[in-house]
């Protein structure tokens, strides 16, 4: 039998996933950055600036960082601005669209060749070898169907003594919070994903997405069962959001 995922609540062949969520993201790219502050009351960038701050890119040497999944470039132009000018980063994505809107963002705000946009599988990275100081994933990891293997792929991109740190939605540990969170999710978002970005169903899969993602706690297996070391987390603003670190040893 054909092996199976999940696409949001739904179970779909494995095969077939990556085709459905790149659906979702050719659908709300332009609307993407717009839609994150709105749905998030702006707290998206304050979890972005949670990883950057983990991350810690150094001011004075030269620093190689790797954004999977990295969209419209929201972490890179944050690890850029935090590190030296010798902080270069690299965004991959599988999506065009959404490549596009950053190599725009980018353009706009005058970075040069300090970023790069890549479109590429966050499940087959077309780069060699331990290449990278620091290898990152916000919001992208739920939506890989396979994520072991792209979690070996960032361990292998990875140079000896690099650090990884991943940022995705987690639950709510907060009485009460978790049903407030979950009217809103499952209510306000996909309504305000028809208004904003002309499409309910992708931001009806986000949130689906969402309560189908491991725990921490599985997740933290995972990342050392892909060789990570000193793996630990950190749940930010009552659990809504985890942020998962290890290192290349
Ligand atoms: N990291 C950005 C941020 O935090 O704003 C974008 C996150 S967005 C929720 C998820 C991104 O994952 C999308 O840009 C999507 O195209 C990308 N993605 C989904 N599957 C992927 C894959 N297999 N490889 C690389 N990127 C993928």
């Amino acid at each position: 039998m054909a092996e199976t995922t999940h696409f949001g609540s739904r179970d779909v062949p494995l095969g077939d996933k990556q085709a459905m969520v790149d659906d979702v993201f050719r659908s709300v790219a332009r609307r993407y950055d717009l839609m994150n502050d709105l749905m998030s009351f702006g707290l998206h960038r304050a979890w972005k600036d949670a990883l950057v701050t983990a991350l810690d890119p150094p001011k004075s040497r030269p620093f190689s960082h790797l954004d999977i999944a990295g969209g419209t470039g929201d972490i890179a132009f944050r690890v850029i601005e935090a590190g030296g000018n010798q902080t270069r980063a690299s965004v991959c994505d599988i999506n065009a669209d959404m490549l596009a809107v950053g190599r725009e963002r980018a353009a706009a705000q005058g970075l040069g060749d300090a970023v790069t946009f890549i479109e590429a599988n966050a499940e087959a990275l077309p780069f060699a070898e331990r290449n990278f100081d620091a290898v990152t994933i916000a919001f992208g990891i739920r939506n890989v169907p396979r994520i072991d293997a792209a979690l070996a792929e960032a361990f292998r991109v990875l140079k000896i003594g690099g650090k990884f740190v991943c940022l995705e939605f987690s639950a709510v540990d907060v009485p009460g919070l978790d049903r407030l969170y979950d009217l809103y999710s499952f209510n306000v978002i996909p309504a305000l994903g028809r208004m904003v970005a002309g499409d309910a169903d992708a931001y009806r899969y986000l949130v689906e997405s969402i309560r189908r993602f491991p725990s921490p706690q599985a997740f933290a297996g995972m990342m050392k069962a892909a060789g990570f070391a000193r793996v630990s987390h950190q749940l930010l603003t009552g659990g809504i959001v985890a942020l998962h670190c290890g290192w290349r040893l």
